[in-house]
């Protein structure tokens, strides 16, 4: 069988929003890709779960898409009629809240810094809510490919190293007390996975990877190149930067 994209979309791990999906568990698929599957079977909120054989997205057999972003196609190529048959929820992780929310983690206190400066080009390349979805950093704006340096101290905990997807190259990396710094749309990566980093070093380079396909959480209207820098607490959330790193005029607004 084959699956073709009919709308840029985003495969992902689960059948849910695109937004509740950490970035390592979707990838972005562009109008007019095609894909030989295998299977498809429908899954919750109007996603098929697709069993894909060649490509292979990220390397990863099984993705949830929303049946009206794909056309399938039998194997005489014959178009697949869709209609969506309503499936429950599956259990899993976020679907049930049970007891007491955990404890809000604290703030941590010790170093943080600004990767580089720049300028946030206006509220909506700010941390919050725009357009009904989260944007969960902060984007530092510039039009030359800068110098990016460690926010805090840590280990490298993940590198994505292809210039594809809503995120482009990225990397984060894990502070021992569980905190997180995420660093988007880099024009190249200059560490290692599981890499020791202190604070201030050299980790990589801002450059317009990335934010081409998805057109679902992409950044919030500039589209100069840009660092997309996250904070996250030990539970994963995203926390504005603004409220942890130093308020000291490295990354003006500008209105
Ligand atoms: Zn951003």
């Amino acid at each position: 069988m084959r699956l073709k994209i009919i709308v840029n979309t985003v495969f992902k791990d689960r059948p849910v929003s695109a937004s509740e999906l950490a970035y390592e568990k979707k990838t972005s698929a562009s109008l007019g890709t095609e894909f030989e599957i295998s299977t498809y079977a429908w899954a919750p909120n109007k996603h098929l779960k697709i069993s894909f054989i060649a490509p292979l997205p990220r390397d990863q057999k099984i993705w949830y898409v929303f049946f009206d972003h794909v056309q399938l196609f039998d194997r005489n190529l014959v178009p697949i009629d869709l209609t969506p048959i309503e499936v429950p929820p599956e259990p899993g992780p976020g679907s049930a809240t049970v007891g007491e929310s955990p404890p809000k983690p604290k703030i941590p206190s010790s170093k943080w810094r600004w990767p580089l400066t720049g300028t946030s080009m206006n509220a909506k390349t700010e941390f919050g809510y725009a357009r009904g979805r989260l944007h969960a950093g902060v984007d530092i704006g510039g039009y030359t490919a800068d110098e990016c340096y460690a926010a805090s101290d840590g280990q490298v905990t993940y590198i994505k190293g292809d210039r594809g997807g809503a995120e482009g190259r990225m990397l984060e990396i894990t502070r021992p007390d569980g905190w997180k710094h995420l660093y988007l749309h880099l024009r190249s990566i200059q560490v290692e996975l599981n890499q020791a980093i202190a604070m201030g070093e050299l980790i990589g380079i801002r450059g317009g990877s990335g934010f081409g396909s998805e057109g679902l959480e992409i950044d919030g209207g500039g589209y100069s190149i840009h660092l997309h820098f996250e904070v996250r607490d030990p539970a994963g959330k995203p926390v504005n930067p603004r409220n942890i790193l130093p308020a000291d005029g490295s990354v003006p607004i500008l209105e």
